[in-house]
């Protein structure tokens, strides 16, 4: 490598919003290079593990042939958990099966690694095990990169680099993160193999679950836990904000093990063996988390610019990380025809993600992380939907008690109607 080496683009992280950038603009004929720390593309990338494949069906049509997919969620679970309880809703459906656009269990080591190679065959230079130090500006533009001692140029520098993107956070793009803006994720790949996971969950095939879990999996804490089947392996984890940490006396590594323990979890994990320990941040502040997109010579996309929306029973990153890298590219070979990478050209990635369903999304739901911050969610609902069911549930021979008097029951128990009215009324301000 040399200093003298200038690109078209560089990207910056070979995640998939990275990937999915580089891809674009290498199959336009760009001379594009993709720069990741990790040992390779996907080395260092966690989710939890249901990919919505939209976004990456408009960028690869038909990628369900032949991406490394685990497999597809067409059973949908949620429970609300105590400590000694579980009230669960499951939802299987021919009409999940038949969606145009389904969702995938995916795991990330494999496939952002067939994604950045996807990229290479268009003709990205893929430089892994390297990490960008630094962005060089001239004249308040961007003009390259360093990375392990060399500088390379391009006109356009694409920041794909993750959560807490530290160079948007150098460039002053980025506030640094907030300890309630941010959530930590812990994950277990746990190996159980086909036949077991499809007799445990009732599945078939390649039919795949999703488990969202709220209430005792963090201790009452703001996240929950997840299990997602993967081909012969579960994805299974938690994910609790950081501000949260501290008020429960309970680990994060701690509450992953609770988990595995729990009555309701503890069937579906027996005898697995643990095969992949990850931890990772992720984005939870929403829309007013979202950095500056565009400047001269750089624009931002994926988690780096916090493009991610975490709904309670189902987390999206990964469909909005491949999109807004796909709108990062077009952008730049729109600037690539006009010759001008200044901030008023790359602008219109700006206008091309507020058309998109990204924009859309993070719109809708801005006020969500304050829902979010209501315990009264992952505390009071699991603890009376339990005291809910217990009573239903309970025939003993005695004076029979009316739906109607359960609910007043539970209710009265648990602070009474206020409680519940200020969160419905806050949730539909919220939502
Ligand atoms: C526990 C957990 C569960 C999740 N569950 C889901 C889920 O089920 N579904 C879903 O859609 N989303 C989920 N998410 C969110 C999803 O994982 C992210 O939104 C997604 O990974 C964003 O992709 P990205 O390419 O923007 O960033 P990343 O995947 O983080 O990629 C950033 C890349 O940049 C590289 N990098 C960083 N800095 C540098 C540097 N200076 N130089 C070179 N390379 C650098 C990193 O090594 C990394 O490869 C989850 C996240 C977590 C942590």
């Amino acid at each position: 490598m040399s200093s003298e080496e200038k690109f078209d683009a560089i990207v910056v992280g070979g995640g998939l919003a990275g990937s999915a950038a580089a891809l674009t603009m290498a199959r336009a004929g760009l001379d594009v290079m993709l720069v990741e720390r990790g040992k390779f593309c996907g080395a260092k990338n966690v989710s939890g593990g249901r990919l919505y494949g939209h976004s990456l069906e408009t960028l690869i049509p038909n990628f369900e042939a032949e991406a490394p997919i685990e497999r597809k969620i067409t059973q949908e679970r949620l429970s609300l958990m105590t400590p000694g309880g579980a009230l669960s809703f499951q939802y299987n459906s021919d009409k999940l099966d038949a969606l145009k656009c389904p969702s995938y269990s995916v795991l990330r080591s494999k496939f952002d690694k067939w994604l950045a190679d996807k990229a290479e065959e268009a003709g990205t230079m893929v430089l892994a095990g390297f990490n960008v130090d630094e962005i060089v500006i001239e004249d308040g533009k961007a003009v390259g990169i360093k990375a392990g001692g060399e500088e390379f140029g391009a006109d356009v520098v694409i920041l794909a680099d993750g959560v807490n993107s530290l160079l948007a956070q150098q460039l002053g793009m980025k506030a640094e993160l907030e300890p309630q803006d941010v959530a930590v994720g812990v994950k277990e790949v746990i190996r159980l193999g086909e036949d077991v996971i499809n007799d445990r969950f009732g599945l078939e095939g390649n039919n795949g679950a999703a488990w969202m879990m709220a209430g005792d999996p963090t201790g009452g804490n703001l996240g929950g836990g997840f299990i997602y089947t993967n081909k012969d392996t579960l994805s299974f984890g938690i994910v609790t904000t950081i501000s949260d940490i501290g008020r429960v006396d309970v680990s994060v590594p701690d509450m992953v093990e609770r988990m595995k323990a729990h009555s309701t979890i503890a069937p579906f994990v027996k005898g697995g063996k643990l095969v992949e320990y990850s931890a990772h941040l992720v984005t939870e502040g929403g829309l007013k988390m979202m950095p500056e997109l565009v400047r001269d010579g750089i624009l931002v996309a994926g988690d780096a610019a916090a493009m991610v929306v975490n709904l309670g029973f189902t987390v999206r990153g990964m469909d909005l990380a491949i999109e807004s890298g796909r709108l990062a590219g077009e952008a730049v070979l729109r600037a690539k025809e006009r010759q001008d990478f200044s901030a008023a050209s790359l602008s219109s990635y700006k206008t091309a993600l507020d058309e998109s369903f990204v924009m859309k999304l993070m719109k809708q739901y801005q006020n969500l992380p304050g829902l979010m911050e209501d315990h009264m969610i992952f505390n009071d609902i699991p603890k009376m939907a339990d005291e809910f069911a217990s009573m239903v549930y309970k025939v003993d021979g005695g004076q029979p008690v009316a739906l109607p008097m359960i609910a007043l029951t539970v209710l009265a128990n648990n602070g009474g109607l206020n409680g519940l009215f200020g969160l419905g009324q806050k949730a539909w301000e919220a939502l």
